[in-house]
């Protein structure tokens, strides 16, 4: 990749995509649309945006990403899902729809939080981000039920359940850093993609 800005792409099918852009580009880095399947050839990781699962699993399929996307992500494209992208990546959900990508060793529920709170934001800690707490914004945001032994949970809400989980080179978050104009987990993702582009030793 040497000579080249490093490229991150923010899957461009449905939901938030442009702030995330936003913020990538605040970083410095270079983040296309990606809109087609073969332009995650061009990419050095991925962010699936929040929106609405259902939709975007079916806009998924219907061009042609499911395989192209497991393929990429299991020869170790980095990806980070927020809210609906978190949904995206799970192994398993509480509903019957739609049908993850079971990218990552997660259960997720959907919508986790009831109505009356199914909009809240709270301070959290985040393992790797440095001082100050993250505000995390959660818009019927999904909840972590389970997490395989490779996931580790980088972040939890005051009642213990996870929201940030890693596993690898996957990112997933219930809540939307990209509505903020803190940078920082894009900044943690950004570090994540150029870590996986280091020449091994
Ligand atoms: N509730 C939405 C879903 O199930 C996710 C909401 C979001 O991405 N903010 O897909």
């Amino acid at each position: 990749m040497a000579g080249r800005t490093l490229t991150i792409g923010a899957l461009a099918i449905q939901g938030d995509f442009l702030e995330h852009r936003l913020a990538l580009e605040r970083l410095g880095v270079h983040a296309p649309e990606v809109r087609l399947p073969a332009e995650l050839d061009d990419v050095d990781g991925l962010i699936i945006p929040g929106g609405e699962s259902t939709t975007i699993v079916q806009l998924i399929d219907i061009y042609g990403f499911r395989a192209a996307l497991t393929e990429k992500v299991r020869a170790g494209l980095p990806v980070w899902g927020t809210c609906a992208g978190m949904i995206v990546m799970a192994d398993s959900l509480t509903d019957r729809r739609p049908e993850p990508l079971h990218l990552m060793d997660i259960d997720v529920s959907r919508n986790a939080f009831g109505r009356q709170i199914d909009s809240f934001e709270e301070d959290l800690e985040i393992d790797g981000l440095d001082e100050a707490p993250f505000r995390g914004v959660f818009i019927r945001a999904p909840v972590v039920n389970r997490a395989g032994e490779l996931v580790k949970a980088i972040a939890r809400l005051r009642d213990g359940r996870p929201v940030a989980v890693r596993q690898g080179r996957m990112l997933a978050t219930a809540f939307h850093p990209e509505l903020t104009d803190d940078d920082r987990v894009h900044g943690l993702f950004k570090s994540m993609v150029e870590e996986s582009l280091r020449p091994l030793p």
